[in-house]
């Protein structure tokens, strides 16, 4: 089907060539390739991305929903230039001031978080979450969610997608390794919970010695939410059992609503990761929440200036760490938000009835799944809540459309999901539509 399409990306092709002379694959991030060759960019505008072959696209990937403000927006710009202009240097190395200006407004939305500290991604911002957990409870081994994505490292790659043959019973699914090199010690410390199903609590219940601390995505991928009752329970339980039931909205912060999916649930975790968003399109990672764990990392004693010794304190750093241009445009993107969320909240539930409508003119059962800025295409007619139920569904047909859609200029990696910016107007909405009629009416 791509096929058809080379001529159109005949650079992107050739880069690709180049690339993977010099990188494994040809890409820097493995999420980033898809065959025959991924598209190769080289201009963006608002909700448009522009490749190498100078084809636009109305852009839905927005590199992974980070660009909540699209691309290139003037206010960052701006916000970034002042920045250089008014301190001289883009790094002090030393605290200063914005990292409490943004502490502070992280507080206004997610009221649970006492304290933070800042790190690089996402990936960072986990790791760090469930390091202060097991330092806080004592308990090594971490508990996840079958199908949820929470970074690259070998704890937390296990069981995304894990083969049918292997998976084991929803009653007690297998812990599967996700990545190559993760050994078999690895495999046994993190047990595997499924999502929306009540077996999740008599799993915790088993092992809850040992467990110290429950890693979630409060939306799965960032389209399936978990149950009210569910999460309920899950905060119960957790709490009960002394575990740190940790939020990663690194997807969901700021997508969602302004308090991410814990306000949308009424439910405070013990702590939350954020990312993506909160940074502005640059790398940028946050762990908040209760005061008594994130004192964990911290190396004076609370109320003295008592300086304690490494030993006895979590070890946390990061040469980048609160970066001040970072930080700068961050602040600035969540402030754009507070008047724009509800606009772009508005515009995704446009797109998504209007291609829900559009499919079922054609006879095709689809369900444009999320709540918030986030959703995806789920070709089927079944209700899904979870890994297992979405596996179901019709990826060949969904495949086919997406590199369609590519050729007709609307651009979400194949498979993958659909956030909105502010920058994502009635335009590109019609544009969107009339590229799936298109595409539907010719598969
Ligand atoms: N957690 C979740 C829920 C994510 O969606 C992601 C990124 N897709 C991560 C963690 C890792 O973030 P990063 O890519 O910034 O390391």
């Amino acid at each position: 089907m791509f096929q058809s399409s080379r001529v159109k990306t005949a650079n992107s092709a050739r880069l690709f060539e180049n690339a993977k002379e010099v990188m494994p694959g040809g890409v820097t991030a493995n999420i980033k390739f898809f065959s025959p060759h991924p598209l190769f960019m080289d201009g963006g505008e608002g909700a448009y991305l522009r490749d190498v072959d100078g084809n636009d696209y109305v852009d839905y990937m927005l590199s992974y929903g980070a660009l909540m403000l699209g691309h290139g927006h003037p206010a960052i710009k701006e916000t970034l230039y002042s920045q250089i202009e008014n301190s001289g240097t883009w790094l002090f190395g030393t605290p200063h001031e914005l990292e409490i200006q943004f502490a502070n407004k992280m507080k206004q939305f997610f009221p649970g978080m006492d304290f933070l500290r800042y790190t690089n991604s996402g990936t960072e911002a986990t790791l760090l979450a469930l390091r202060l957990a097991e330092s806080y409870t004592g308990k090594h081994k971490i508990a996840k969610f079958e199908g949820h994505y929470h970074g690259g490292y070998n704890k937390v790659l296990l069981s995304l997608d894990p083969d049918l043959a292997e998976r084991g019973s929803s009653e007690e699914p297998n812990s599967v390794p996700s990545s190559k090199g993760i050994n078999r010690s690895q495999v046994q410390e993190t047990v595997v919970l499924p999502y929306n199903d009540n077996n999740a609590f008599e799993i915790l219940k088993k092992h809850a010695n040992e467990i110290g601390a429950v890693l979630i995505e409060p939306v799965q991928g960032g389209f399936i939410p978990a149950g009210s009752s569910f999460m309920s329970e899950l905060r119960y339980l957790t709490e009960e059992y002394n575990i740190v039931l940790i939020f990663d909205e690194v997807k969901t912060g700021f997508r969602i609503n302004l308090g991410g999916a814990q306000s949308y649930y009424g439910i405070q975790p013990d702590l939350t990761t954020l990312g993506k968003v909160i940074g502005g399109g640059f790398p940028l990672g946050v762990v908040g929440g209760k005061k008594e764990i994130l004192m964990e990392s911290s190396p004076i004693k609370e109320d003295s200036s008592e300086i304690l010794k490494p030993r006895d304190v979590l070890f946390h750093s990061g040469t980048y760490n609160g970066h001040p241009l970072i930080l700068a445009a961050g602040l600035k993107t969540i402030d754009i938000l507070e008047n724009e969320l509800d606009n772009v909240l508005m515009k995704t539930d446009l797109l998504k009835s209007e291609l829900e409508l559009l499919f079922s003119e054609k006879g095709i059962p689809m369900q444009a799944i999320g709540i918030g800025s986030i959703f995806n295409v789920i070709i089927s007619e079944e209700r899904i809540l979870n890994y297992r139920d979405y596996c179901e569904a019709n990826f060949k047909m969904r495949k086919k459309i997406d590199y369609q859609l590519l050729y007709n200029g609307i651009y979400s990696k194949p498979l993958s999901r659909y956030s909105l910016s502010t920058r994502h107007g009635e335009k590109e909405i019609e544009r969107t539509i009339n590229a799936y009629e298109k595409v539907l009416t010719g598969l």
